[in-house]
């Protein structure tokens, strides 16, 4: 796999999976542009890390992928900075739980728009580039809620199924660039996005720490442990390597088993 020079923009890298796609890319000599929040102090710190341990050049993108105008202005200044988008890693994203009659009309519309219509608006960016060079990757961040769905989640679940359907779609148009498009769906993973909900959880169900993750988050989940990180960013980088050229409009689970059930 010769990523070495590529360039790439990862949404949501300031944390959890992102992150980890990152730095994965980074090892593998692929300059990266960062984008999510955090404090001013953490962000700087993460991109100087990734310059240091791997060195690669590592810029960031404050952009708010709620936002379309700021979306394309980031894909357009990693093209510009980095000389181009070889892969594009659409990761970021929220979660919000309730029940649908009082799911509040704020975070759908939020959920929608980072979780699904970012994608739409950075691929739409970045894919002129990828067509002209005839290669790219673009990698979409779904979810095991992607194909099956969980109560409470409505967002959620209906945007990442949406997502698959934009990778399908996108995957068809530019099968003949040599440019894929793939999802990669996760069970559960243990990242700051899992370990916020475990304090409601706890009261909502009155249980322990240990009782939520086994009864209630892993409780779907078949293996009993919770998908790493580093696991996730390995598949990721699988798609980005030349083996993989012929996988694409695909949505590849690494989710111990939750859907097969
Ligand atoms: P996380 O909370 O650790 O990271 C989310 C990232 O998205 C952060 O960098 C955050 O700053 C960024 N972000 C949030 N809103 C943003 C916005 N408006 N604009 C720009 N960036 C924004 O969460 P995570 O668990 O690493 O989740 C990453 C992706 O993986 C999400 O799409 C999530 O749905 C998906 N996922 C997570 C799990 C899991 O169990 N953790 C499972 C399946 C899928």
């Amino acid at each position: 796999m010769i990523l070495k020079g590529k360039n790439s923009v990862v949404t949501g890298s300031t944390s959890g999976i992102g992150l980890g796609i990152a730095r994965g890319l980074a090892a593998q000599g692929v300059n990266v542009m960062l984008n999510g929040f955090g404090t001013a102090a953490e962000i700087e710190a993460i991109r100087a890390g990734i310059e240091k341990d791997f060195g690669v050049k590592a810029l960031y993108s404050a952009a708010d992928m709620t936002k379309p105008l700021e979306i394309a202005a980031m894909v357009a200044s990693a093209e510009k900075q980095l000389g181009s988008v070889d892969i594009l890693v659409n990761n970021a994203g929220i979660q919000h739980v309730a029940p649908i009659e009082e799911f509040p009309i704020e975070k759908w519309d939020a959920i929608i728009a980072i979780n699904l219509s970012a994608a739409f608006h950075t691929i739409r960016a970045a894919a002129p580039g990828m067509k002209a060079r005839k290669w790219g990757r673009i990698i979409n961040t779904a979810s095991a809620h992607s194909l099956v769905a969980s109560p409470f989640k409505a967002a959620y679940v209906s945007a990442k199924h949406g997502l698959i359907g934009l990778t399908k779609t996108v995957a068809l148009e530019l099968a003949t660039f040599g440019i894929t498009v793939n999802c990669i769906s996760p069970g559960y993973v243990w990242t700051p996005l899992v370990e916020r909900q475990i304090p409601d959880t706890m009261k909502a169900r009155n249980m322990t720490e240990e009782q939520v993750k086994r009864d209630v988050l892993l409780a779907a989940q078949p293996t009993k442990e919770f998908v790493t990180i580093e696991q996730v960013a390995a598949l990721a980088l699988y798609l980005c390597s030349d083996a993989a050229a012929p996988i694409t409009g695909a949505n590849l689970s690494i989710d111990g088993g939750w859907t097969a059930q």
